[in-house]
């Protein structure tokens, strides 16, 4: 591949006839067969958009599933959905109404066989899936059966590596476990959460990815942002343990950071997502911005190794501001070429 191929982060806006425009929790428009329809007419929509946009690794945009998290969970038996408490979440940064895993945990069947299928059909790119890390998943479910977060994490792990390796045989080029809670409970992260991972992606052979990452553009991760002071160090206590990890390729929000770049030094060995599109913005980057942000990036890290992509999902931004995003990141990426070659 050329250099800097461009991805995005996983998710794009779901289209307005198939749920709730600008939410993080929509809910879906279609019932039964005509949703199940709806959900890969728009993975295939999300694959063209991807395509026209000079996007490389293109992804199904998380067209299938309502939420990250609990798009898998909805396949996982041992959850109560109908027993949900109010639980905080990334260390109470907000609250979300979560379900309870209330017995021993597994998959029930395939969770993305139909739109990773679907997709593969749709284009000859490659294609990236993201499915939710260990660790996250255990943040955003109460447990009232395990008893003990490792364990459960480690369960869930099994279950991602159950998902991945059939991903994985569906023709899925690149998997990657998004995992924002990495720089929630960094002191876990070493502890146990990077051998979670390595549970997860056990006997893939496909290229594998962690994503990690201060969040959406929504408030509560926005005044929490604000609250992290001018320089965002949280990465460097993670970032060796992610270093010496047998995962390829970490994501990392480059655009409108505050991690200062040196810490990517950190990640030395590991190809690098550069996400050079804000989410948290309505502000439609240039291509001389994306070059900026691969400017900067280059000061610490090889040409070779970076990936351009946005900073996190778009799943709830606007559609025609997302297009946008995704126009000047393709642009962006071919201007860098050039400059850069
Ligand atoms: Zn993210």
């Amino acid at each position: 591949m050329s250099l800097f191929p461009t991805t995005i982060a996983g998710s794009l806006p779901k289209p307005g006839w198939l749920a709730e425009e600008n939410r993080l929790w929509p809910a879906w428009k279609l019932r039964g067969e005509a949703l199940a329809a709806g959900k890969l007419d728009a993975t295939v929509a999300a694959i063209r958009l991807q395509e026209r946009s000079g996007i490389d690794v293109v992804t199904d945009g998380e067209q299938a599933r309502q939420h990250f998290v609990h798009g898998f969970l909805e396949c996982v038996d041992g959850i109560d959905f109908a027993r949900k408490v109010a639980m905080g979440i990334r260390n109470n940064r907000y609250t979300a109404m979560v379900p309870t895993v209330s017995g021993p945990l597994a998959l029930r069947a395939r969770v993305h066989a139909a739109e990773a299928r679907r997709a593969r059909a749709a284009t000859d790119r490659k294609i990236k899936f993201t499915l939710p890390g260990p660790m996250t998943i255990i943040d955003t479910v109460a447990d009232a059966y395990y008893g003990d977060r490792t364990a459960m994490a480690f369960a869930f792990a099994k279950l991602l590596n159950e998902e991945a390796r059939a991903l994985a045989a569906d023709g899925i080029d690149v998997i990657q476990f998004d995992e924002p809670a990495f720089n929630v409970y960094t002191d876990e992260v070493g502890d146990w959460g990077i051998e979670a991972l390595h549970t997860a992606i056990e006997g893939l052979t496909c290229t594998t990815a962690v994503h990690i990452c201060y969040g959406y553009g929504i408030q509560a991760n926005t005044d929490w942002k604000a609250s992290l002071g001018g320089e965002w160090r949280q990465y460097e206590a993670i970032f060796p343990a992610l270093a010496g990890s047998r995962l390829d390729q970490v994501s990392v929000e480059c655009r409108s950071s505050k991690v200062p770049v040196s810490l990517l030094g950190l990640l030395a060995g590991k190809d690098l997502q550069v996400g050079a599109i804000d989410v948290a913005s309505d502000t439609v980057e240039t291509a001389d911005d994306v070059v900026r942000v691969v400017e900067r990036v280059l000061e610490v890290v090889p040409k070779e190794r970076l990936v351009l992509s946005t900073n996190c999902g778009m799943a709830p931004m606007r559609a025609e501001i997302a297009a946008a995003k995704l126009a000047a990141l393709g642009a962006g990426a071919a201007l860098a070429r050039e400059r850069f070659a």
